[in-house]
């Protein structure tokens, strides 16, 4: 079998790909809910030969896996939808539900290339009787960037040689290094409640503990690296009559590497005391979850660049082109400028072309994924493939739309290719799995250590 054969095992799994695509699409389901997604996926894992894996004895996560011996290959599939983010796949701005899940970031999508892939390459090793491991790996909770984390601490990864991933995204590049290391962290104030007008001199108020950390955080951001992001958001439930005792506000921090991280965190758990302090409050701290930035893999992205210029990308019809065109035409037109600025590029709609391999230099990702955790683990590729117009970002209406039609269904396939093809190659040439755990295993000078972990001991 040569990499076209493989690619044409792909093709003929179109159905199988179709199909998942729109039920997942038509299930939403966000992070820590998604029963309904991982069990459709177990069920076509299972009935095709896969043998599953659930030791996390949790109902939405899972790893499949077929075949007898090394190499041992990961395809990371997820499926976890984003609140609020309900979309039918039309042209503007229409909820299924009105405020229900949607699949805004394309994990609909994500999963069935994942899926098809897997089961691509289950078909080969059937056929050639060979030596070599597929599995699928059913991710859950990647929006709380806590499914993967957690599944690493379970030990779900072990025995991997290594790790293939993807996202949707409005362009086709290859990524070598990519996002930011980030913590959750939720900082709960506690006061004494008292009447607001008779008496507040005996009130003592955790919200005003939590306006006084934000800003406190707003005057640090100054004085940290220019590539932290900060964010938070506050609650507090109390009427304004009656001076609130509890208060919190939940913050995210993120930097380009997990050290970055946590010398923020510790800055900014000084401004949460400070807070306390002057307020005469009380402050818990707790950090819920968080993932490290992506590894840097030079000889893994090596063979994705690869397979991204060899695998058939699907030509879209008129009437997708019209499609994309509307959703395009749905933001601003200076955002739609600056990135086809950035693309090099000028009133492109859709990306057909695969970018050079350094590109993702200039389009590094700032948002956090668990899959960063992965990438510590096992050496790990990534790549984006354009399943929705150029200027359209992740969580919004219009990237939902897109998971949900054959536009983004036919960047998603293309995604399959890639991925199955990335997997031809490692089971087919098992140096190159030893060039990748050489390069991976010679670069360690920052040890990975769980944040589950970290804040355990
Ligand atoms: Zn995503």
């Amino acid at each position: 079998m040569n990499k076209q054969d493989i690619f044409q095992t792909v093709d003929s799994l179109q159905s199988v790909f179709e199909d998942c695509v729109s039920t997942l699409f038509t299930h939403p389901e966000t992070g820590g809910h998604e029963k309904f997604s991982a069990n459709y996926l177990r069920q076509i894992l299972s009935s095709a030969g896969f043998t599953i894996h659930d030791q996390a004895k949790m109902e939405h996560t899972f790893y499949a896996e077929y075949g007898q011996g090394k190499p041992v290959i990961a395809i990371l599939g997820e499926y976890d939808a984003l609140p609020g983010l309900s979309q039918k796949p039309i042209s503007h701005q229409e909820p299924v539900q009105v405020g229900g899940a949607g699949h805004g970031c394309g994990h609909n999508l994500l999963g069935s290339a994942a899926l098809v892939a897997a089961l691509a390459i289950q078909q080969w090793l059937a056929k050639e009787n060979m030596s070599g491991t597929i599995r699928f790996y059913g991710c859950p909770e990647e929006e709380l960037l806590s499914g993967k984390v957690k599944m690493l601490r379970l030990g779900m990864f072990e025995g991997c040689d290594l790790a293939l991933s993807w996202h949707p995204m409005d362009i086709n590049c290859a990524y070598e290094e990519s996002y930011l290391a980030n913590i959750s962290v939720r900082f709960v104030f506690r006061g004494k409640t008292a009447h607001a007008a008779v008496a507040p001199w005996q009130g003592r108020s955790a919200l005003d503990a939590v306006e006084l950390m934000n800003v406190g955080v707003n005057y640090l951001r100054e004085h940290v690296i220019d590539a932290a992001r900060i964010h938070y958001s506050t609650q507090c439930d109390n009427i304004p009559n009656i001076v609130p005792d509890l208060a919190s506000s939940w913050y995210f921090i993120r930097a380009p590497h997990m050290s970055d991280v946590l010398s923020i965190l510790d800055r900014v758990e000084k401004v949460a005391k400070g807070a306390a302090m002057m307020t005469e409050t009380t402050v818990d701290i707790d950090v819920e979850y968080g993932c490290w930035e992506m590894k840097k893999a030079k000889i893994m992205t090596d063979i994705c660049y690869e397979n991204l210029k060899e695998a058939p990308f699907p030509p879209f019809t008129q009437e997708e082109l019209d499609f994309a065109k509307a959703i395009q035409m749905s933001v601003d037109p200076q955002i739609v400028e600056n990135k086809n600025h950035l693309y090099g590029t000028s009133q492109r709609i859709m990306n057909s072309c695969v970018e050079d391999r350094s590109f993702w230099k200039t389009v590094f990702m700032t948002a956090s994924t668990d899959t960063g955790d992965v990438s510590f683990n096992m050496p790990m590729s990534t790549f984006s493939s354009a399943c929705w117009p150029v200027g359209i970002g992740p969580h919004t209406w219009q990237a939902a739309a897109c998971a949900g039609s054959s536009l983004g269904a036919k960047g998603a396939f293309y995604a399959a290719h890639v991925l199955a093809g990335q997997a031809f190659d490692f089971l087919q040439e098992p140096e190159y799995v030893q060039a990748a755990q050489k390069e991976f295993n010679e670069n360690k000078s920052i040890q990975y250590k769980s944040i589950l972990n970290h804040f355990d001991s």
